[in-house]
Order: structure tokens, then sequence, then C-alpha cells
């Protein structure tokens, strides 16, 4: 048994409150769960901190009604364990979260790996000591915990962004987040409902609210591009056919700008007759899914070939929302996958409904809530239940809310004040042994996010490795890769349209926050290729020191062999 878990079984028993681990991983999500496997093999020992009561992290939080993934199931689920693969049998094209849920429960407890997870445990500072080359992390339990290595798998959209509307404390009736739904069903049965924003939490609520509210009110400020999922369950056929050639599949998404299983487009969307582009958009649109935005190479890269696509869809509004000035507010005027787009399962057709009534935020903003509605500057509301859709401070915010102080005691929050800086997204100047998740400067978000996952963990793992095999007690991005890096991703995002709109990827969402395009745009297969080429080169952009003092009980090469 790793001795991290054993010191921690005998710590509890005596109340004691510090342990010492190989590495300490925040959060059970996605990349804490494979990060718990990945160590484990690697020999270490690991403990993953998790503030929730329960693990799968975006999958335990976000239960509200309609919740489910947007890329294929098939696709987002792990691929390092094809018995897992082969043994797990997915019910419909896009799973809900109760299923994705079971999914990562089962993956849990197939690889026992629960034994190296701490619930209800929230990380609230970490300091690295340069004497020691340690990282001490304290969390709310007041435990103490140190670890040559620190990995952050908080994820990209786990800290909802802190409510913005005045008066929201006061509504005296219930009030739910999407980003934190309770456990317990909730029964909108007969009730006067009122739902704020219309991003892809709202989209998959909405729907599905509106069958069983009195009335449903819609408080759009942006409207969403959504193009048909095109949902469908898994028949048996399907599913064995996909698994004859799981690694085909795998190997497709790798070439894929998003890693999904979609072929790359070679052709401009400018090159061909507007008639052979309609037939081909028509062609997507029916298929579902995000395949619209593979009709043709140049759809975030021309505006011209952007603006064709955009008034596509919105001419599908239009031709799906029957009373023309409800379709003409839900029609979106940003270019499209500007804003994350999203996929509709009955969005549209619920503005057809009797009950459910769209207000316009750019022509009547919002005033406050107050203890019985909303008010905007056109009227008041009164409500039974309110929803906030209002979205997440992405990609940096749980990484921030921690106190993360690096060399000479600097916070990471401070060093991220204009905006996040990293390299490749993985780890970032001063802050020796600390790696991030899909961390901002790495394509992650743009991506199929469990492949991303995999991959970082897998590259962040090996590199873990070579550090311990060569004796070396830190590694650390050097200041010029990180800025070359940063350089780069600029750049690249500079040639595209994915900055031209007041999106959560440019941390636009957040009054206050620093306007930095996160996402790496320059696609998975090239990403893949530069870590690489960067470990491949003794992980060019990483400088490796010997430490000075031995740290803990054992030196790094030491543990490496496990205990
Ligand atoms: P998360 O799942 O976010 O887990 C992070 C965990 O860290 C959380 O449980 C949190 O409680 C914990 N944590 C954070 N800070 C601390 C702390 N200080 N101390 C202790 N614990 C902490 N991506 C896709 O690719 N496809 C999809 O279809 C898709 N659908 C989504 C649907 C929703 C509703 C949302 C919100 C996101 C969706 N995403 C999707 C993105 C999704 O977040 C990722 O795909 C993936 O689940 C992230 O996994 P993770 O483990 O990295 O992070
Ligand atoms: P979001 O996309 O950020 O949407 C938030 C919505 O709330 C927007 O419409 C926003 O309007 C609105 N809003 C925010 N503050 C407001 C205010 N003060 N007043 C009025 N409106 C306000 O958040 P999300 O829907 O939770 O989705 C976040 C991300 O999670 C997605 O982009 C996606 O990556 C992921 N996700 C995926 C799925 C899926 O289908 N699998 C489902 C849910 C989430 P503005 O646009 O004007 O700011």
């Amino acid at each position: 048994m790793p001795r991290g878990v054993l010191a921690r079984k005998k710590f509890k028993g005596k109340k004691m409150k510090s342990a010492h681990y190989n590495v300490v991983v925040v959060g059970a999500g996605f990349s804490g769960i494979y990060s718990a496997y990945r160590l484990r093999k690697l020999g270490l020992s690991a403990v993953v901190l998790e503030a929730a009561d329960g693990i799968g992290g975006t999958w335990y939080w976000n239960r509200y009604p309609g919740a489910r993934c947007d890329i294929p199931s098939m696709e987002y689920s792990f691929q390092f364990s094809d018995e897992l693969q082969q043994e797990w049998n997915w019910s419909e094209r896009y799973a809900t979260q109760p299923e994705i849920l079971k999914y990562l429960e089962h993956v849990a407890d197939k690889f026992d790996l629960r034994r190296d997870i701490q619930l209800n445990t929230r990380v609230e500072s970490a300091s690295y000591d340069e004497a020691t080359s340690l990282w001490t992390i304290k969390t709310n339990q007041g435990q103490t915990l140190t670890a040559p290595y620190f990995i952050l798998g908080t994820g990209s959209l786990s800290v909802p962004k802190d409510i913005d509307i005045p008066g929201a404390n006061n509504f005296a009736g219930r009030i739910f987040r999407t980003s934190t739904w309770p456990k317990e069903e909730i029964d909108f049965t007969g009730r006067r409902v009122g739902v704020i924003g219309t991003g892809s939490s709202a989209l998959q609520a909405i729907p599905i609210i509106a069958e069983k509210a009195k009335s449903l009110h819609v408080y759009q400020r942006t409207a969403t591009y959504a193009v048909p999922a095109n949902n469908y369950p898994l028949e048996e056929e399907t599913l064995k056919k996909i698994k004859s050639d799981y690694a085909g599949l795998r190997e497709r998404e790798r070439q894929n700008y998003f890693a999904v299983d979609l072929p790359s487009p070679t052709q401009s969307a400018l090159e061909v007759s507007p008639e052979e582009r309609a037939s081909r958009y028509e062609e997507k649109w029916q298929e579902g899914g995000f395949g619209f935005m593979f009709a043709y190479y140049d759809l975030v890269l021309s505006k011209e070939a952007n603006d064709a696509a955009s008034e596509f869809v919105r001419s599908k509004i239009r031709q799906i929302v029957k009373d023309p000035k409800v379709a003409e507010i839900l029609s979106p005027k940003q270019p499209i996958s500007c804003k994350r787009m999203c996929l509709d399962i009955g969005y549209y057709e619920t503005f057809n409904r009797e009950n459910v009534t769209l207000v316009d935020l750019q022509s009547t903003p919002i005033l406050e809530v107050t203890e019985q509605g909303v008010r905007t500057t056109a009227d008041h509301i009164q409500f039974d239940d309110l929803v906030l859709a209002t979205g997440f401070d992405a990609m940096t915010g749980a990484i921030v809310k921690m106190d993360i102080r690096g060399r000479e005691g600097v916070a990471l929050k401070e060093k991220w004040g204009n905006g996040p800086s990293t390299y490749l997204g993985i780890a970032t100047a001063g802050f020796p042994n600390l790696f991030m998740v899909n961390g901002p400067g790495s394509p992650s978000v743009l991506t199929n996010m469990v492949a991303s996952i995999e991959h970082h963990i897998d590259w962040i793992s090996d590199c873990i490795a070579s550090a311990m095999k060569t004796g070396s007690a830190t590694v650390e991005v050097t200041p010029a890769a990180e800025s070359a890096w940063m350089d780069h991703s600029a750049m690249v995002t500079g040639a595209t349209l994915f900055h031209s709109c007041n999106s959560w990827y440019l941390g636009a969402n957040v009054p206050g926050k620093a306007r930095v395009f996160m996402p790496y745009v320059g696609g998975y297969p090239a990403y893949l290729q530069k870590c690489s080429e960067v470990a491949r080169n003794g992980y060019e952009g990483f400088s490796f020191s010997l430490s000075p003092k031995k740290f803990g009980p054992k030196t790094n090469s030491e543990m490496f062999t496990g205990v």
C-alpha cells in the first residue's frame, strides 16, 4: 500500500492532521480519477482531494434537468483501458448526467481508486518551499499535506460565476443554479419559473422545465447558436461496430482539430456556390452534432465563410420558431463558434409553446431580482422558482481561488493578474513541480475534454517519472519558454474569429476579469505534436534541478520505486 495512504489511515485514527505523499492531486472529476490510476501505476503514493462529498466533478455538480454531454458518449469516455471501453455500454449518442456519473463511479470501483480519493476536502492553500522542494497543501479539514508534486485537476468549468444580478439574494421563492443543482429531484409542475441565461446549460434545461411549468420566462442577454444534437439510443449493433475498431476511432480523434471523430475538411466554404454550401450545411444539420463546424475548414478563419454558416443557422431558427419576432430575438448576431456552440434537443421549438415567453435583455435589461420575481425596464414578473444558468469563472477560477504560492512566496493569482500565462497550459514559471490539467494555454475546452485530460495526465506522469529517474528535485518551466508559447498562442488566436466576441473563453463573462483568450486554438493534432516534441527533446522549455537537500523521509528517486 502506498505510504501516503497508510499515513492517512493512521493519522485519521489518531486525529493527526498531516501526511506526506509523492503527489497531491486536487479534484476528483475525470482528471482526478485518471490521475489516481496513472500515478498508482507509476508506483507513486498519491492522494486526490475533492471538495464535494462524491466523485465525478462536472457530473457530480451539474444535475440540472436535461444535463448531458454534447460530445458523443463513445468518445466522451476514457481510452486508457480497452477492457473498460469494451465492457461499458452507453445507452444514447449523448449520455445523460446520471449515466456519466454512474460511469465514473464504475471506473473508480473497477480500478479500486476510491482509497486514494479523499472527499469533503477543499484545498485552501498551497505553498512551495524552496529549501525542501516540497509543496505544503492546506485543506479546510485542517490538514497539512506535503508532496514534491502538485497536480491541479480542478476543472475548467467548476467554479460558478459570482451572481452579478442585483437583489438575487432577496428572492423569496426557490432559487437554483444549474452548476450546483440539488441531488433530489426538483418538480416544476404547475409552477411559474424564470430562467436567466441561454448558454449550454440553459439550453438543455429549458425544454424540460417548460414541459412541467405552468409558465416559463427565459431571460436572454445574448442569443446562442445551436445545431441539432440528433440524439438517439445506441443499439447493440452500433455499439458492436464502434467497439470493433475503438483504436481506430481514438486515432481519428487524435487527427481532428477538436479531438473528435470527424473528418477534417480540406475545402473552403468560399470555393463553392451558395447552393452547394447550403446543401452541405443541410446535410450536416441533419446529421446533428458539431460536424456542422467541419463542413468547411475556414468557418472560424474567414468572416465571410462564417457569415454564411451563421446565416444558415438563423434561417433554421426562423423556420422552427413560429413567431417571427421571437425568432429574430433568438437569432445570434456574433460569429458562429465565437461563443461555444450548443447542441439543441428541442430548444428552439420550446418557444412555440403557449407557456413560454422569451425576454430580450438587450432591449429590456434586468434591473433587479425582487422578493417576488424579476424586474426589467419593461415589467416585473412574479415567479415561484428562479433558475440561474449564468455560467462559470472559466479556466482560471478554480485555480486562483486557492492561495497558491510559488518561489519567493509569489501568489499565482498575482502572477496571473493580467491574465493567465503558462507553457502548454501545463505549467507556469516560478511554480516548480506544479502541473495543471487542461490549463489555460492548452486546447482544453475546445476539444473532447476527456481525450485532452488523458493526454495531459499521461504527459505529466511521464514528466514526473523522467524527473525522478534522473534524480531531479524540480521540474520548472523557463520564463522564455512560457513567453514564447504565449506569443505563439496569441498569434494563432489572432488568425481566427474565436476572439471576436464577449465569450467566457476570453474571460469576458466575469466582471473585472482580465481579457485574455485562454484556450489554445492551434488545434489538437498540432498541440499533441508540440507536446511530444517537447518530451522527446528532454522536456525542452523546462529546467530540471537537483535539490541541495533531501526532503521528506526519502529522495525522489527512492520514492519512485514505490513503497
Ligand atoms: P471537473 O469535472 O470540473 O472536476 C473538478 C473537481 O475539482 C470538482 O469536483 C471540484 O469540486 C474540485 N475542486 C475544485 N477546486 C477544488 C479545491 N480547491 N479543493 C478540492 N476540490 C476542488 N466537456 C466535453 O468535452 N464534452 C461535453 O459534453 C461537456 N459537457 C459539459 C457539461 C457541463 C454541464 C459542464 C459544466 C461542462 C461540460 N464539459 C464538457 C466540460 C467538463 O467540465 C469536462 O469535460 C470534464 O468533465 C472536466 O473534468 P475535470 O476532472 O478536469 O474537472
Ligand atoms: P455560459 O455558456 O457562460 O452561459 C451563461 C448564460 O448566462 C449566457 O447566456 C449569459 O449571457 C447569461 N448571463 C450571465 N450573467 C448574466 C447576467 N448577469 N444577466 C443576464 N444573463 C447573464 O454557461 P453554461 O451554459 O453553464 O455553459 C458553460 C460551458 O459549460 C459551456 O460553454 C460548455 O463548454 C459547458 N457545458 C456543456 C454542456 C453540454 O451540452 N454538454 C452543457 C452545459 C455546459 P451572455 O452570453 O450575454 O454573457
